[in-house]
């Protein structure tokens, strides 16, 4: 199955990859994460994207495309794919339909209210990358990853500012996306507020897949 996961920043896409992920057996791809690799590895992709991702801009098309069409040339894509937070724009939705286009796309819709919430609260182990809530986990509130112990930090775009600029470019650009989906028939939408694994059994449900 090759699915689409829409959803603002902190609407749980990249929890809901992970766990669909599981049960489909199909890896999880998170431009996002690609992105921070590359940004922590040094490389001149990452150089060009940290100034991005850092000042709450989209990355530009070309560079993203690039980014995705190698990943989905490896091998483990065989059986399918989700891809999480891609695309973000109409020139990466049409880009991909020719490439190899999608069975489902899933919007997740959270309020914004509930988004600014969970960011803002978000911490992120610097060692293996666990997120952690200070509304909910312990750990974060010590500030150490209880998996590899860790410092547990601020990822640099979850700050206030740069949280409401992502939003309002999310919803600048979501609702082409999901237009553009709902035409083919594609578009599978689902509230995305509530505890992740009834909301993932609420996807795999409206994908026809075993439970
Ligand atoms: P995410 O982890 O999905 O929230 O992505 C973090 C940041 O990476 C975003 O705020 C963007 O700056 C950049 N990014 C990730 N995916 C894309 C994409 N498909 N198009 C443009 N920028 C992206």
């Amino acid at each position: 199955m090759k699915l689409i996961l829409l959803g603002g920043p902190g609407s749980g896409k990249g929890t809901q990859a992970e766990l669909l992920s599981k049960a489909l057996s199909i890896p999880s791809i998170s431009t996002g994460d690609i992105f921070r690799k590359a940004i922590d590895s040094g490389t001149e992709v990452g150089k060009v994207v940290g100034e991005y991702i850092n000042a709450g801009k989209l990355v530009p098309d070309e560079i993203v495309l690039e980014t995705v069409y190698q990943r989905l040339a490896c091998e483990d894509t065989a059986n399918g794919y989700i891809l999480d937070g891609f695309p973000r724009t109409t020139i990466q939705a049409e880009a991909i339909d020719t490439f190899d286009e999608c069975d489902y796309v899933v919007s997740l819709e959270v309020p914004d209210e509930v988004i600014e919430k969970r960011l803002t609260g978000r911490r992120v182990c610097s060692g293996c990358g666990k997120t952690y809530h200070i509304l909910y986990d312990e750990a974060a509130v010590v500030g150490i990853c209880e998996v590899c112990g860790k410092e547990l930090v601020t990822r640099k775009d979850d700050n206030p500012t740069t949280v409401r600029q992502r939003l309002e470019i999310y919803h600048k650009q979501a609702q082409p996306l999901k237009d553009h989906y709902r035409k083919k028939g594609k578009l599978r939408e689902i509230d995305g507020s509530g505890d992740a694994k009834t909301i993932r059994d609420l996807i795999l449900k409206e994908l026809g897949a075993e439970i």
